[in-house]
Formats: structure tokens, C-alpha cells, sequence
């Protein structure tokens, strides 16, 4: 468990092992290598691109809301495996007694929005892996009232409301982005981007010897980090994804060692 701010992550994330985090606050999943029982009640996953450390944990998640009688839950998915997974679901559940779970996949693509909750929307982001993979930008939705009203009183502001005239604008107010698999993503993918108050981002490698594999599998090496994290002005910073290579000092020791001072505060370390 994790604490940035206002939100607790939840899960685990070993590179190649499983990765899947929960934040319950904003009542999703990114990414679902297995599942905890804990995490069947929440009603959203993003699941970041075809590799079984990112998606094993679906058959799970799927049979037991259907065993529990609850709704099915919103799996959003890169869009280019979705007939496999249907595939591969509808096995698993045929050799599990054939039944018949009920489950509701959403095909992604970069480029895309989806609003998922009532003032929460998915922004689907390019990723840089060795199979096709997204990373998600989470905004929250928020009503501000238009320049020109700002210096009604709320008498005057209800009238308006009453006579029907649309008194705000639509902002939105960039939470969390999370970066599935990727060797990095341009901080131009989008506006919002750079100023997410919480940045999700893998760091599979961290010693000299395994520049050539972090170039080679598509992953962020440690070395690239610290110019990365330059671009964005998030508060918290959660670096995940290790190689089971290395321990928890070796990983600590390594990457407070290159991150600058000024990042030692809001970087922290999802292992
Ligand atoms: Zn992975
Ligand atoms: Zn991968």
C-alpha cells in the first residue's frame, strides 16, 4: 500500500511476475496480472497491453462478480486483442463448468476518450512496447463558472440558473496518468499530461549492464528517468514495473542515487 496524497494504491507490480494497481478512491484497476479478492468490488480496469503479467487476473475478476451476482465490471481494453480475450474468456468459462459469466469488454485506441464515471474520463495515450500498449490519463470533469459571471452575487447567479442561461464551462482537472509498458511517451500526448497530480511510470531497468534489454524488450531504463520526470510537474511520482532482478535496497539505493534532490520528495517506489 502507497499513500500519495489523497489517494492509496493498492496491488503489486513486478515486471515479467504481475502488475496490478488499485486506487479504491477513483474505483479502478490499472492493469490486472492477477487479482485480489479485495479488488472484485471495484467497477473499473484498464488494462494496458496483451501481456499475461497485465491481464491474468481477468477470469478471476469476471467469474467472481458473476458468482457474487454483481454487475458486470467495465474492462476497457486495447482494441487490437479483444477478439483473442473474448476467445480466451469464453474457454476458460466453457472448462469452468460452462457457464455462461457475463462480462462487458470496451475496446480502446490511442487517441480516444472515455467518460467512465459520472465526472471522470479516460484518455487513451500512446505507449512505445514490444506489442501494441496504451497508457491512460485520468481527468476529472468539473462545471466553472464562466468569466462573465464571476462578479454576480449567487441571487443573481440563481436567476440565471432559473432562466435557463448556462452560466459554466466544462474543465477538466488532470488526476492520474498511468504509463502501461513503454520505453517513454512524449509529454505532448496531451495537454493535461505534464500536470497530472500523480504520475504512474514503469522503470524496468536500473543497472549499466541492462541498458541493451531496456532498449531491446521496450522498456524505461533508470537513466532515462530523471529527464522524463523534468517534463512533468506532478506532486507524486510512483516508479513500478522493476526486473525481479534486483532486491528492494538494490532498487532504493539505485534510483535515489540518480533522481536529483529536488525529486527525492515526490518520487516513490511501488515494489
Ligand atoms: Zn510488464
Ligand atoms: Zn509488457
Amino acid at each position: 500500500m502507497l499513500q500519495c496524497g489523497n489517494w492509496t494504491l493498492e496491488g503489486k507490480s513486478s515486471s515479467a511476475v504481475a502488475t496490478y494497481i488499485r486506487i479504491k478512491e477513483l474505483d479502478l484497476i490499472f492493469d490486472l496480472g492477477r487479482c485480489p479478492m479485495r479488488f472484485i468490488g471495484t467497477n473499473h480496469v484498464f488494462i494496458s497491453h496483451f501481456h499475461l503479467d497485465h491481464y491474468f487476473g481477468l477470469p478471476i475478476y469476471i467469474s467472481q462478480r458473476w458468482l457474487a451476482d454483481m454487475p458486470p465490471g467495465n474492462i476497457f481494453v486495447p482494441s487490437n486483442g479483444l477478439k483473442q480475450l473474448h476467445n480466451i474468456l469464453n474457454k476458460i468459462s466453457m472448462l469452468d463448468g460452462g457457464r455462461n459469466w457475463g462480462y462487458h469488454l470496451t475496446p480502446v485506441d490511442v487517441g480516444r476518450s472515455i467518460t467512465f464515471r459520472k465526472n471522470l474520463v479516460a484518455h487513451i495515450l500512446p505507449g512505445n512496447h514490444s506489442v501494441p500498449s496504451v497508457s491512460y490519463l485520468i481527468c476529472e470533469i468539473r462545471k466553472k463558472l464562466k468569466p462573465e459571471y464571476h462578479n454576480l452575487s449567487d441571487r443573481e447567479i440563481v436567476a440565471l440558473k432559473h432562466a435557463g442561461v448556462e452560466i459554466t464551462n466544462e474543465v477538466q482537472l488532470p488526476l492520474v496518468t498511468y504509463f502501461g509498458d513503454t520505453r517513454g511517451i512524449s509529454v505532448d500526448a496531451h495537454p493535461l499530461l505534464k500536470r497530472c497530480q500523480l504520475l504512474i511510470c514503469e522503470c524496468t531497468f536500473i543497472t549499466p549492464d541492462h541498458r541493451e534489454r531496456a532498449k531491446k524488450t521496450k522498456h524505461l531504463h533508470l537513466e532515462m528517468i530523471p529527464a522524463l520526470l523534468e517534463q512533468f510537474e506532478s506532486e507524486h511520482i510512483v516508479l513500478n514495473h522493476f526486473s525481479r532482478r534486483y532486491t528492494p535496497e538494490l532498487i532504493r539505493h539505485e534510483v535515489y542515487k540518480q533522481l536529483s534532490t529536488s525529486d527525492h520528495q515526490r518520487v516513490k517506489l511501488f515494489l
